[in-house]
């Protein structure tokens, strides 16, 4: 069968279709352009509240540290002691002041002495080191000190005799820490275990990172009110150079008299598990003192001697 000649009517229908094909395909494009265009409005809304919460998490978590901080370490009022070489002998510092470093001396904390817990049963003797944590039921009565420090009463008349016969030989002796609370070794390794987790430390490790560098909340001697942080108004930094300023030549020399010692002295550290430090003096009593001084023994050495 032939063609037959397109009519005016058959060219217009086909037109008319032509025209609603090409709306239509606007159309679906149209759609596709606002879905896809919505899709993205929606993602950078979520994005813009995401970062929004988080600036806002980040400063509210920012206030509370430092707030943390302030309360932690306002009391400390020397430089912090240099993080460098140091600390690099594996052992620990006794401080909170987030200076480096530790980790037990001889590695783990069932190497040290721990049989002799029993003996220092006196007050004045009682045993705190990263292998002795101090008893949980502890009770401390505790004396404050001109400057808002406090120690355990019964050593402050010897501790206020050593310090008025320091200065009376023309020192200037500073008592920069003493007496620090549970809750400030909490705050304190707290805060360096939001400083690691800054420093891109994976969670799951910070708690055993930060215990390489602050002492465990527990044992920190500090926390006994029988430790006392000393330095020299003339260099007042917890670094081994302390050990040459006129205030600790005397301490050294003399503290024994009135009852205290230097606890971490430089050769004893992977006994004491701390490293040296010419700054922190403990009371141990005239007695103990006196034979610690003379046979130069740690206090660990010491209760080995003569308490076991
Ligand atoms: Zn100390």
């Amino acid at each position: 069968m032939p063609d037959r000649k397109e009519t005016t009517s058959d060219f217009e229908e086909r037109e008319a279709v032509r025209r609603r094909l090409r709306k239509k395909r606007r159309k679906e494009v149209l759609y596709l352009r606002l879905t896809v265009l919505a899709f993205l409005a929606i993602l950078l809304l979520l994005m813009g509240v995401e970062k929004f919460m988080n600036i806002k998490q980040h400063r509210a978590e920012e206030e509370f540290w430092e707030e943390t901080k302030d309360a932690a370490v306002n009391t400390e009022n020397v430089a912090e002691a240099d993080e460098g070489g140091l600390f690099s002998a594996g052992l620990k510092i006794d401080e909170g002041t987030g200076k480096e470093d530790t980790a037990t001396a001889g590695g783990s904390g069932d190497e040290g002495i721990t049989h002799i817990r029993s003996c220092s049963e006196k007050w004045n003797l009682i045993l705190v080191n990263p292998w002795n944590a101090i008893p949980e039921d502890y009770q401390v009565e505790l004396e404050e000190l001109s400057n808002g420090q406090a120690v355990d009463a019964r050593c402050y008349p010897m501790l206020q005799q050593m310090m008025d016969d320091c200065r009376g030989e023309g020192l200037n002796p500073v008592i920069c820490s003493s007496w620090r609370s549970r809750e400030k070794q909490e705050a304190l390794i707290a805060d360096k275990e939001y400083r690691l987790i800054r420093a891109g430390y994976p969670e799951e490790d910070v708690a055993v990172e930060a215990a390489k560098t602050v002492a465990v909340p527990g044992t920190s001697e500090h926390e006994l009110g029988l430790a006392l942080d000393i330095v020299d108004s003339s260099y007042p930094e917890l670094e081994t150079e302390q050990e040459n300023t006129p205030v600790q030549k005397w301490l050294m020399k003399n503290s024994w008299k009135y009852g205290f010692v230097l606890r971490y002295p430089s050769d004893k550290s992977a006994l004491t598990g701390i490293i040296y430090e010419p700054w922190h003096y403990r009371y141990v009593g005239k007695e103990a003192a006196k034979i610690m001084y003379e046979e130069d023994l740690c206090l660990e050495e010491y209760l080995e001697k003569y308490c076991s």
